[in-house]
């Protein structure tokens, strides 16, 4: 996070929150972008639980709030959050992570789920978040999209989540670091040559910067510029000239409800135009699992 441009004003809404579970968005980089609620909300908290108490206490240091902090990640026990919980019956309690908005891609998501299920009043104070702010700079069609998080680390499964993704008439928002985008980029080139691909880069700090071009230009780009800081990848919604994606195992499934693999085969090579023996073999596996 950077302190840049910040300044917090010294009036703040009074606002005694009610008892509850406050799921509050925090800046992604500025300082100033957090909301007037969000400081109100965080001056009112019996207790804040956080992702890492030295990065919240770094916020609240800057925002002139002491609070009490409770350690609240993935890994946290489930008498840990049922302590939160519990509290949040009886006072205003707070969840925040350590950027953007809590449970995406962020913890916080068994405790919400919990503490609803205890009859908790659980509300949102909304702010940032990088996978929208991302989306509203690219120029990428904005009316639908999918979020989908982190791509994973290894080559094969990248490529397979990306691949899995190939019907999805939406843009596609991701999570990436700096050091995995050229290979990100180098898969989705192979299977997407023609798409738009946006790259938006450390969005509310001092190098905020937002590309786009087809994956391999970016590609090209980011082996002679290796990109620095936090990345927000976008892939455009499938193109026209792309061939329609057809979901094989689906339709070989669907077939061998009514007939043996040899038939099935048969039938799905007719409609797809791909290879039967190659049909075949798959329709043995499917029908073996
Ligand atoms: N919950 C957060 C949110 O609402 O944005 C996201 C948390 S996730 C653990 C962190 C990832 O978000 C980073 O690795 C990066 O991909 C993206 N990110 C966070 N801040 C960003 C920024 N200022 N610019 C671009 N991407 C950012």
């Amino acid at each position: 996070m950077t302190g840049a441009q910040t300044h917090i004003p010294a009036r703040i809404p009074a606002e005694i929150p009610e008892p509850g579970l406050y799921i509050v968005a925090t800046p992604i980089g500025n300082l100033a972008d957090i909301t007037l609620r969000a400081i109100a909300v965080l001056q009112g908290a019996a207790l804040i639980a956080c992702e890492d108490t030295r990065v919240t206490g770094k916020l609240l240091k800057h925002l002139g709030i002491k609070a009490r902090l409770q350690r609240l990640d993935d890994h946290a026990s489930p008498q840990v959050r049922a302590r939160i919980i519990a509290e949040a019956c009886d006072a205003p309690v707070v969840l925040v992570s350590d950027a953007g908005t809590p449970l995406i891609s962020d913890p916080g998501y068994r405790l919400v789920r919990e503490a609803r299920d205890a009859g908790v009043n659980v509300v949102a104070v909304p702010g940032a978040c990088a996978a929208i702010a991302g989306l509203a700079i690219s120029g990428l069609p904005s009316d639908r999209f999918l979020f989908a998080g982190f791509l994973p680390v290894k080559d094969k499964a990248r490529e397979e989540a990306l691949a899995g993704l190939a019907g999805v008439a939406a843009t596609l928002v991701f999570y990436e670091t700096a050091p995995r985008l050229e290979k990100s980029l180098r898969a989705i080139a192979t299977l997407w040559p023609g798409r738009e691909v946006a790259v938006a880069r450390e969005i509310t700090k001092m190098h905020e910067e937002c590309r786009s071009g087809t994956a391999a230009a970016l590609a090209d780009h980011y082996a002679t510029h290796p990109p620095k800081g936090e990345i927000v990848l976008l892939i455009g919604p499938p193109t026209e000239e792309e061939a329609p994606v057809l979901d094989i195992d689906a339709m070989l499934r669907a077939a061998l409800a009514d007939a043996g693999p040899g038939k099935a085969a048969g039938q799905v090579a007719k409609a797809s135009g791909i290879d039967r023996a190659v049909l075949y073999a798959r329709a043995l596996e499917l029908k073996g699992e």
